[in-house]
């Protein structure tokens, strides 16, 4: 198992704007802290600030 130490970025909701604190992966994709399914709005493409 990989210690998880990617640094942490803010990133805003494509559908809602809502800045959330995310993180990104190995692959570039952006994965919301805390929220595996996306924004709360249900919005689950996000892009960094
Ligand atoms: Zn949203």
């Amino acid at each position: 198992m990989t210690t998880d130490t990617r640094s942490k970025t803010a990133a805003v909701c494509e559908n809602c704007g809502k800045a959330v604190a995310a993180r990104l992966s190995e692959d570039g994709e952006i994965r919301p802290i805390g929220s595996r399914r996306g924004c709360s709005c249900g919005g689950t493409s996000f892009r960094t600030l």
